[in-house]
């Protein structure tokens, strides 16, 4: 058996979970994999695996070696010692549900502190799914009212990423530094989630899934708008319109209102209550806060249970779907001499 030993460092909480015999209960899905070839007739040998998450590959850190190793893995260990386990509460799109000693539920905690039994014995970390609806990743403010109208927040999402993203600079409005800015803005959200908000650029309107446009026309004390057009049955984006008001954002806050902006694009229509949110109104400061994200994600709670590998929508199916729209007007946030 292969052992890859990484050298990152846990910062996860401890929890002190009791002793093997302060557990009893039973059942428990999950598997857990094989004998690791044996103890060596005085010691214990421990197989830690993973189970319920897309891959095995999950590194679980153990100590008294305080290494993160990827799982499957075997380690000889001294009955009677101390031992303690940490896995990652979630990895992906799943959620550690609990530990399994020889496929008896040991805790539901994800750091797991007990003392070594002797002889050979499994330990199994399960994972599940996380569930759908506004609580899938919290903290979040999906259940919250938009402070801008007092309407409830609503979460849509893409089928598919990369999604194309037009720019429309057929006015010639704005500079080339100023699309830079913006898509930096745009790239926060990929950055912070690793999956979500990939996009890629494309010069064809029609094909775009996100036209980015730009305008000297004032709309009340916004700063920018974000036009959605959905399919009613799954809440999937059809197509997104991103419409900067260029005179009322400031030099130095493109960027921020490009992150603003694109999150309604991704498919949340409302707003934070909480001023440190980039999605607030006016929008918080960058970095995204684990409410933006969280927030975004529990929108994908479909495309993270379907895979992320499905095969692309049918277009010959969209065609024929009902659709809704969504104007969000977003005030305050960069504007010039606010
Ligand atoms: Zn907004």
């Amino acid at each position: 058996m292969k052992l890859r030993y990484l050298s990152t460092a846990s910062v996860m909480a401890g929890f002190v979970i009791g002793s093997f015999s302060s557990f009893g209960c039973g059942g428990g899905g999950g598997s857990s994999s094989g004998g690791g070839g044996g103890g060596n007739g005085t010691g214990s040998r421990v197989t830690v695996s993973v189970s319920g998450a897309r891959s095995q590959n999950v590194p679980v850190e153990i100590d008294p070696a305080r290494s993160k190793i990827n799982t499957p893995f075997s380690q000889d260990l001294a009955p009677g010692g101390p031992i303690t386990l940490y896995a990652s509460e979630g990895v992906a799109d799943r959620q550690f549900q609990h530990w399994l000693l020889n496929g008896q539920v040991l805790s539901t905690q994800p750091t797991l502190q007990t003392t070594t039994p002797a002889g050979d014995f499994s330990l199994t970390a399960v994972y599940t799914p996380r569930a759908c609806g506004p609580n899938g990743f919290t903290p979040n403010f999906a259940g919250e009212l938009d402070p801008q109208d007092g309407q409830p927040n609503k979460l849509y999402w893409w089928h598919d990423f990369p999604i194309r993203v037009y720019f429309d600079e057929t006015q010639s409005l704005v500079d080339r530094s100023v699309i830079e800015q913006i898509r930096a803005g745009f790239d926060t959200w990929h950055e912070a989630t690793g999956v979500l908000g990939a996009y890629e650029l494309t010069t064809d309107a029609a094909s775009a899934d996100i036209t980015v446009r730009f305008t000297h026309q004032p709309e009340g004390n916004g700063v920018a708008f974000t036009d959605l057009v959905f399919f009613t049955g799954d809440n999937t984006l059809d197509k997104a319109t991103i419409t900067f008001i260029v005179p009322r954002i400031s030099a130095d806050a493109f960027t921020r209102v490009g992150a603003h902006e694109f999150g309604h694009a991704l498919g949340l229509e409302g707003h934070s209550n909480v001023p440190a949110d980039v999605m607030s109104i006016p929008s918080g400061l960058l970095p995204l806060t684990a409410r933006d994200i969280n927030t975004l994600a529990s929108g994908y709670c479909a495309y993270y249970n379907r895979g992320r590998h499905a095969a692309p929508r049918p277009a010959a199916i969209t065609e024929h779907r009902a659709t809704g729209t969504a104007h969000i007007s977003c005030p305050g946030s960069g504007i010039t001499g606010d």
